[in-house]
């Protein structure tokens, strides 16, 4: 009863959160969302914990106050690097000489197919966990965050200011107000200032 209870308000929550991905949401909101349960904070680090989703506290935004959450994105980091216990982690990059196995790109150094980047690297699996890869470290490798994206083949080059601004301007008007949204998120100072508020 009392865990049929726990993964309801957790749900719950879930569900609020994926309905205001990138809005700050205040700890009166969450807890109405949760169904009023007393221990709503605590359903929400399970999501950040357990589900991987990247909710957002003051803790890693500095325009965040105390008691405000954000959904960053609706796509949970998968669950593989959650797993994977710091020494494992530490081990295997030590290993791999700090380098993507599948790219070659070095830790910390500029990304060789997109320089504006720094790499970083994560730990991957070499034969997959839903082709029945474990977790040992001899199934395990360093892999830069964009092969681990799976975006290396796509175009890496960044648009220009103009092809973006010709891409915002085709777009729906409510497509128009996320990318808004995502950017007054995003440069809560600069936006501020360009309103004239500061
Ligand atoms: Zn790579």
């Amino acid at each position: 009863m009392a865990t049929a209870k726990k993964s309801g308000a957790r749900a719950r929550l879930r569900k609020y959160f994926l309905a205001n991905v990138g809005r700050m949401l205040s700890s009166d909101e969450l807890r109405k969302a949760s169904g009023n349960i007393s221990e709503w904070a605590r359903r929400v680090r399970e999501l950040r914990t357990e589900e991987g989703f990247q909710i957002l506290t003051n803790n890693d935004r500095a325009d965040l106050k105390p008691g405000e959450y954000l959904l960053l994105d609706p796509k949970p980091i998968p669950a593989f690097t959650r797993d994977i216990s710091k020494e494992v982690r530490a081990f295997v990059l030590d290993r791999n000489g700090f380098t993507c196995l599948m790219c070659g790109a070095v830790a910390g150094e500029p990304h060789p197919a997109d320089p504006s980047r720094k790499t970083r690297l994560h730990i991957g699996h070499i034969v997959d966990k839903s082709m029945g890869g474990t977790d040992d470290v001899s199934n395990l490798r360093a892999v830069c965050s964009i092969c681990n994206e799976g975006a290396r083949n796509l175009t890496l080059d960044r648009p220009s200011l103009l092809k973006l601004l010709i891409q915002v301007r085709r777009a729906t008007g409510a497509d128009q107000i996320g990318v808004l949204r995502w950017l007054l998120l995003k440069f809560p100072q600069q936006s501020a200032e360009l309103l004239g508020l500061k």
